[in-house]
Parts: C-alpha cells; sequence; structure tokens
C-alpha cells in the first residue's frame, strides 16, 4: 500500500490518498485541541493510543455486524480505512450527563440518564457544531431520510455494544461522539473511537480516563489514555 498526497488534515488527524482509489491512509497525531481549538497542546503517544483503541473498537463493531470504515491497521500511527463521504453531523449518544448536556440544561454531571439521549450538531467549526435537529437536516439537504434513519440505528446499536466493551472493562461510556460517511451509497462508521471522542470513568472511582483530563488541566492525560488502551486490549 503506497502513501501518497495528504487530502486532508484536520485537529487531530490527517487522511492521504493511496495508489486504491477507494481507500486512505488515517493518521493519528499526538495533537490535542479544545473549546474550539482556543486551547491547544501535545500529548504524549495520543496518535499512537488512539489509533490502537479505534481500531480494536472498529473490529469489535464490525464483529457485531455494525458496517465502519476500519480496513486494518498499518503502522503505529496510521490505519487503512475506505475513503468515504464525511457526512457533516456529529452524533452525539450520551448515558450518563456531562459536559454540553450539563452546560444547556443546567443540570449535574454525573446523572444517569433513563434513556440513552441521542443529539445531532451540525459538524461546522465556524458556527461551533450547534445543536440541531432533524428538521434542519432536511433544510439543509445533509442527508435523506433513509440515511438518518440508518444513522440513529447504528447509533443505538453502537451504544449498546460499547457500554458492554467498556462496562467488562470497568469503564462506564458517560457519552460519545460519532461521525458517518457515504461508502458506496451505503452509510459506515468512519472517524475514530477514542478518549478523544468519548468520555470514559473508571467504575466505582469515577475517575476520568479521557480528554477532560485535558480541557479541564487534570493532569496524566497521557496515563489516562494508556490506561484506555490497556483496558482495550485487556480481552476481557
Ligand atoms: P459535549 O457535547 O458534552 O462537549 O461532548 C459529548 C461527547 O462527544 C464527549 O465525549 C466529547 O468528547 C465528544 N465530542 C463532541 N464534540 C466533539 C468534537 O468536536 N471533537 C471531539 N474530539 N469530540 C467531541
Amino acid at each position: 500500500m503506497q502513501k501518497l498526497n495528504k487530502i486532508y488534515e484536520g485537529k487531530a488527524k490527517i487522511i492521504y490518498q493511496t495508489d486504491q482509489p477507494d481507500l486512505v491512509i488515517q493518521y493519528f497525531k499526538d495533537d490535542a485541541t479544545a473549546f474550539d481549538a482556543t486551547k491547544r497542546g501535545t500529548i504524549n503517544s495520543k496518535g499512537i493510543c488512539n489509533n490502537k483503541i479505534s481500531a480494536e473498537i472498529f473490529k469489535v463493531l464490525e464483529k457485531n455486524n455494525i458496517p465502519t470504515h476500519f480496513v486494518k491497521l498499518l503502522d503505529e500511527r496510521s490505519m487503512l480505512v475506505k475513503r468515504v463521504e464525511i457526512v457533516p453531523i456529529e452524533v452525539t449518544m450520551r448515558n450518563i450527563t456531562a459536559g454540553g448536556i450539563s452546560k444547556l440544561l443546567g443540570i449535574d454531571e454525573g446523572i444517569i440518564l433513563d434513556n440513552p439521549v441521542l443529539e445531532y450538531h451540525y459538524k461546522n467549526d465556524s458556527l461551533h457544531d450547534p445543536l440541531f435537529n432533524e428538521y434542519h437536516i432536511y433544510a439543509l439537504k445533509l442527508a435523506t431520510a433513509r440515511e438518518l434513519e440508518a444513522i440513529k440505528d447504528l447509533s443505538f446499536k453502537i451504544n449498546t455494544v460499547l457500554i458492554d466493551f467498556f462496562g467488562k472493562r470497568d469503564l462506564d461510556l458517560v457519552d460519545f461522539k460519532l461521525e458517518f460517511g457515504r461508502y458506496k451509497n451505503k452509510i459506515v462508521l468512519a472517524d475514530e473511537i477514542s478518549p478523544d471522542t468519548c468520555r470514559f470513568w473508571e467504575k466505582g472511582t469515577k475517575k476520568k480516563l479521557d480528554k477532560d483530563r485535558f480541557r479541564r488541566d487534570l493532569g496524566d492525560v497521557e496515563g489516562a489514555y494508556q490506561e484506555v488502551l490497556k483496558r482495550v486490549l485487556s480481552g476481557k
């Protein structure tokens, strides 16, 4: 597999073309940003951890009949993925209140939700990824009703699989963000699933093992990412 031109560089990842038109390389950087990139930093080895964690999770999801863009791990910081057209919607799934929902609704963090809460955010940095609903999505023609149905259905299924997967590793899956893409007329899970895009609280201690350690200056950010990787690979 030949790594060719850079197609896109985001805050945490770079996408490279390959010699196959349907496949691209997703490269994970150590760069970290928060609060619309007003806070910037580097988390040592974050790219390595997120690449390995995401790969493992994509494999688990594929085993559970969730289509993803993942093809295979290439090296410590890179995975081969299907070249998708990203749907500019960020889906947030919440099981326990934290972050955005606590701020939006003025409620404490740490409340266990009776049912998962699904939110759509418009993936648009200059507008700060605003919360919106399916009527806005149709008005902007971001997805068809069939596509959105698939996105919603997959998001709830992914939540069920991941609550179980992380629960067995003594981690509560508080919330997470998903992005989907179109690949050969089908909706597939894209982007990454990692401590950058999920909140993980250690069961019992409620210790935060995710990007909130960076966002909130809680210290030992690198240790948290390593700990999640260790548990993900523990094969429980
Ligand atoms: P919140 O809306 O509470 O800030 O985020 C909810 C969850 O989605 C958190 O786990 C957070 O990490 C993830 N999330 C939401 N938006 C983004 C984003 O733009 N980038 C990343 N990396 N994660 C996000």
